[in-house]
């Protein structure tokens, strides 16, 4: 099995080429659907923006926050690794997308349940890549101010998921929520020099729990998903009988990573296991029916997984 380079290395060498091949900055998202109407009649803090989709599962209100956007060349670097490459770009190609860039959304999930605000993972806060920082006024522009978030569950501790957890003076943006995320996963944060900063700020109110562990009892759910990083988790939020899956990085693109799931992506840490679980994940949520909810599908990031010609492909909601 070839090496596989550390995630963290592989990412900072493809932002690097990003910002080395961009010598126009990269084209404003185009402007998506507007965002459907409030679940409730709007209050006062509560405005349009369009990086806020609102939506539900069963009775809790929910909404994607978009934060940024990544951009890498498609060079089989990063996306596809060791594909052929007339084969990755046909898949792009098919998919509607281009061949010379790999774009992948950021955008990360608003839940109320009760008297509980409920945020999955944090996007890249003020990291200086992935076109990223629009979380905080999408958090407001959703009605939700940070001292009012009382539960941050994360996938991994890769900066475009972690990096909005401080803010800009690099104290904890969210002061009163609790941050759950696996045993594993902590464990490894700790030990990167990269996030000490990080890892201050949050070690008192870190709840580090054991992979699959139920974590609000009857609403969340956490999935483990091994491979992406030491202690990547998957989370299921139900209400009822209504589901979401909120898949983290078990797939990056749409169409390569959910059409192509034994295809590498170089920003996975174990790249054999991680393929087994993307595959594993991609089954089980085509098998289930649920709706899915990806941080880097192209925005608002949810729909289903179906099988289709021996393999499985995205359809998102309308
Ligand atoms: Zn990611």
């Amino acid at each position: 099995m070839r090496p596989i380079r550390p995630a963290r290395a592989i990412l900072a060498l493809a932002l690097t080429a990003l910002l080395a091949a961009c010598a126009e900055p990269a084209p404003p998202p185009a402007t998506v659907d507007a965002p459907p109407p409030p679940m409730e009649a709007a209050d006062d803090a509560t405005t349009a923006n369009a990086d806020v989709h609102r939506f539900n599962i069963g009775t809790l209100q929910a909404a994607v926050l978009r934060d940024g956007d990544i951009r890498f060349p498609n060079d089989g670097k990063t996306l596809g690794v060791g594909a052929p490459k007339a084969e990755l770009d046909a898949v792009l190609s098919k998919a509607g997308e281009p061949t010379d860039t790999v774009h992948l959304s950021v955008q990360t999930l608003l839940v109320r349940s009760g008297d509980r605000v409920l945020l999955f993972d944090t996007g890249a806060g003020a990291a200086d890549f992935a076109d990223a920082g629009r979380l905080p006024a999408a958090l407001q522009a959703a009605g939700v101010e940070p001292a009012q978030v009382t539960d941050i569950f994360i996938s991994h501790a890769h900066p475009d998921h972690v990096g909005g957890l401080l803010d800009d003076s690099g104290a904890a943006r969210f002061p009163n929520a609790t941050v759950h995320l696996s045993a594993p996963e902590w464990a490894a944060l700790q030990t990167d020099d990269a996030n000490a900063a990080l890892a201050a700020a949050i070690q008192p109110r870190v709840d580090a729990f054991t992979p699959g562990a139920e974590l609000l009892p009857g609403v969340v759910t956490a999935v483990e998903v091994d491979g992406h990083t030491p202690g990547h988790s998957a989370y299921e939020i139900t209400d009822g009988d209504a589901r979401l899956l909120y898949i983290g990085d078990a797939a990056h693109h749409f169409a390569v990573s959910v059409q192509r799931p034994q295809w590498t992506i170089a920003f996975d840490g174990d790249a054999p296991v991680a393929e087994t679980s993307r595959e594993a994940l991609l089954a089980r949520a085509a098998d289930t029916g649920v709706t899915v909810s990806s941080p880097h599908f192209p925005y608002p990031g949810l729909g289903h997984v179906v099988r289709r010609d021996g393999t499985f492909v995205w359809a998102p909601l309308q």
